[in-house]
């Protein structure tokens, strides 16, 4: 019997078209003889579209609004036998989507409650990953409340980590909200662009050097593998929005010109952060290589990674000899399994 599959794209955060474009993606490399694959694109206001609306928003790439209320479909997802939430950032890969799925009772892939908000929120994850003993860059948390009621109190401890520091929205991605800030006085500006994102801001040491950027997939729930190793080229201050979706601007090096030695501790990291944030399914883990001092330093960890033909997961799966259609039916499979 085929399995029947819900794919759930769009969604509320930034990376709404980002999140279509790796649905078509998947849509078209699911094998049609093992799978039944209903995707339903959930609208910028965060409704569920009806099937020709969804239909016109694969197409068009964008659903600004529409749809029904969440709770109204969700019953309506009861007869499938796997969810595939392709959906990045806030409100899809948090572990809100998966706390409904769950409490629906459908298996679903990727990482459940736990790993999905704990790897989406920059703070917890650091926090989490050093107690796991993984290297990271020096950071501080800033609250929303605190920036107004003390705002001196906040930037005393930037102070701390010393210029240029990074500020960023504590759970966001795609680069969206972060500035690396030079100097004292390009602080408060940051700050208010991350707090007029997100209640929680993180503020991080820049890594001594400007870094390598290399990442890493991993695949599987209780004995997950890891991919070669890849590596983000790009000429720009650092890997900024404009950068990551600008046609031909970064470059993607598979596998990643690295000593052995330094790809395999990239490797080892990255199933240990896997294994400590309760990760299921797919991640991809990013790092910074300071290649002046040799330090690997975990930079974060993305449950649900860019999923088009060329993104970097299946990318760095394909350098492994897994296909882009097999990957998504081992996903799959994954999500079914007793765990
Ligand atoms: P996102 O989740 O939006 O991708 P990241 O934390 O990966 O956010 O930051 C985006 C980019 O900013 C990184 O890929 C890197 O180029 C740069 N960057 C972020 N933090 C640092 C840091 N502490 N030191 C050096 N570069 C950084
Ligand atoms: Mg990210
Ligand atoms: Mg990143």
């Amino acid at each position: 019997m085929k399995k029947r599959i819900l794919l759930l794209a769009g969604g509320q955060s930034g990376e709404h078209e980002v999140s279509l474009m790796s649905a078509r993606s998947v849509l078209g490399a699911l094998p049609r003889d093992q799978f039944d694959v209903t995707p339903v694109v959930i609208s910028k206001q965060g409704r569920w579209l009806p099937p020709t609306e969804t239909q016109r928003a694969l197409e068009s790439g964008e659903a600004a609004t529409g749809g029904d209320l969440v709770l109204h479909r969700v019953a309506s997802a009861e007869g499938y036998d796997a969810v595939f939430p392709l959906l990045h950032g806030p409100m899809g890969e948090d572990g809100t989507v998966q706390g409904l799925l769950t409490l629906a009772g459908i298996p679903f892939v990727g990482s459940g409650v736990l790993g999905s908000s704990v790897s989406m929120d920059k703070v917890m994850t650091k926090q989490v990953l050093a107690s796991a003993g993984i290297a990271q860059v020096e950071w501080r948390l800033a609250v929303r409340r605190e920036w107004q009621q003390t705002p001196d109190a906040v930037r005393a401890r930037a102070a701390e980590l010393g210029f240029p520091l990074f500020v960023k929205p504590a759970n966001l991605g795609s680069s969206v909200g972060i500035s690396k800030v030079g100097t004292p006085d390009e602080l408060d500006g940051a700050l208010n662009l991350a707090f007029g994102l997100d209640r929680r801001v993180i503020l991080e040491a820049m890594t001594s050097h400007k870094p390598r950027e290399v990442e890493v997939g991993i695949l599987g729930n209780d004995a997950p593998i890891a991919s070669p190793v890849g590596e983000l080229r790009f000429d720009a201050e650092f890997y900024d929005y404009e950068t990551k979706y600008t046609e031909g601007r970064a470059i993607m090096h598979i596998p990643a010109l690295l000593p052995p030695e330094v790809a395999a501790r990239v490797q080892a990291a990255a199933l240990t952060a896997f294994r400590a944030l309760d990760c299921a399914g797919l991640a991809r883990v990013d790092f910074f290589y300071v290649e002046e001092t040799g330090e690997l330093l975990l930079n974060e960890v993305n449950t649900m990674p860019g999923f088009t033909t060329t993104s970097m997961y299946p990318k760095l799966f394909e350098a492994a000899g897994l296909s882009y259609s097999e990957l998504v039916t081992r996903l799959v499979g994954l999500a079914l399994e007793e765990r």
